[in-house]
């Protein structure tokens, strides 16, 4: 027993690091196409923080040459602020977060992290630094500790569930016989949409990255788990004093935001807070708001209907 058990925890280990990779890998499926071009300088120095703010500086780039996405992209990112990036499907917004993480270089112009060129940075320190919640959260076929846990897996078990209470997971948990001992996953407790994405959550309080980006993190929640599950995010980025920056459709989800960046034919054609855009009614935001506030009058509408005929 004694001289298996050394092999098997080293196994343990390799299997552990390789989930390890594999979260990051799935975590980041929908934005990657690795690029293996993309090398860091021999003088690559590491990332240093200084608050995570996010620069775009006149970038101009596309996936190929002849058909450029983003055109003479700048704008500002503010440390610590929450800010979203909104605009019509393919404009862009995807792109942004694609080219901070460095799977591809731009053509033309710069991007600042905290006034640091990422093309003069490590790779890893940079990667790092920046956390994505995505629209479907992977789960792995284990415990609910570990679920978590992978987030960092340097962290303490009181680490993993002070972030659970984080994400308001603490309730649930503590209701399930195994606790955090549960199984989830397709071989497990089945756990629902919004279970799943504070469970993301709580992997991504645990990083403590200094940059967080919520790619459509909770469109698939119905309204009122949505905003209970946003007034949470946002006390807890609060704390965290992270820069998030949420990837939004519905702009609704993200009317309370420090700064709304406009894109349009991958140039940013308006910035501000909502109350601003609004006060004009020729901008595409006004127009984008009035479009979907028209949508959800009519879901509503819709809604009473059925309540009615039922
Ligand atoms: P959505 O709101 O639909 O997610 P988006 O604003 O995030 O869209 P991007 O994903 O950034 O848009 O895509 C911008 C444009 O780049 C789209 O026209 C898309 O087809 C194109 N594109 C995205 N990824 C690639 C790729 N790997 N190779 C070539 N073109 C790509």
């Amino acid at each position: 027993v004694f001289q298996l058990s050394v092999p098997l925890n080293f196994l343990g280990s390799v299997y552990r690091d390789l989930k390890q990779s594999l979260w990051d890998m799935e975590a980041l499926f929908k934005l990657q196409d690795v690029n293996v071009t993309i090398k860091e300088p021999a003088d690559a120095r590491p990332y240093q923080y200084k608050g995570g703010e996010i620069r775009f500086e006149n970038v101009t780039f596309g996936y190929h040459a002849d058909r450029p996405i983003l055109k003479n992209a700048t704008f500002v990112i503010p440390s610590g602020q929450r800010v979203a990036l909104v605009g019509s499907s393919g404009s862009g917004k995807s792109t942004i977060l694609r080219l901070l993480f460095r799977f591809y270089d731009v053509q033309e112009g710069r991007i600042l992290v905290d006034g640091q060129d990422i093309r003069n940075m490590t790779l890893e320190s940079i990667r790092q630094s920046i956390a994505v919640v995505p629209q479907d959260t992977p789960l792995f076929n284990d415990t609910i500790r570990n679920n978590i846990h992978y987030g960092r897996l340097s962290a303490t078990n009181e680490e993993v569930e002070e972030v659970a209470e984080r994400a308001e997971l603490g309730k649930l948990i503590s209701q399930l016989p195994d606790g955090y001992e549960t199984q989830v996953g397709e071989r497990g407790l089945m756990i629902s949409g919004g279970e799943k994405q504070r469970l993301a959550i709580s992997r991504v309080l645990l990083k403590k990255s200094p940059i967080i980006f919520f790619d459509e993190a909770t469109s698939a929640l119905d309204t009122e788990t949505e905003k209970a599950l946003l007034q949470n995010i946002n006390y807890n980025l609060k704390e965290l004093r992270a820069t998030s920056v949420f990837i939004a459709h519905r702009l609704k989800t993200v009317a309370d935001t420090d700064k709304i960046i406009v894109l349009r034919n991958g140039t940013v054609a308006e910035e501000g807070k909502h109350q601003d855009l609004l006060q004009n009614p020729n901008s595409l935001y006004y127009n984008m708001w009035k479009a979907q506030e028209h949508h959800d009058h009519t879901e509503v509408e819709e809604g009473e209907k059925q309540t009615i005929e039922s």
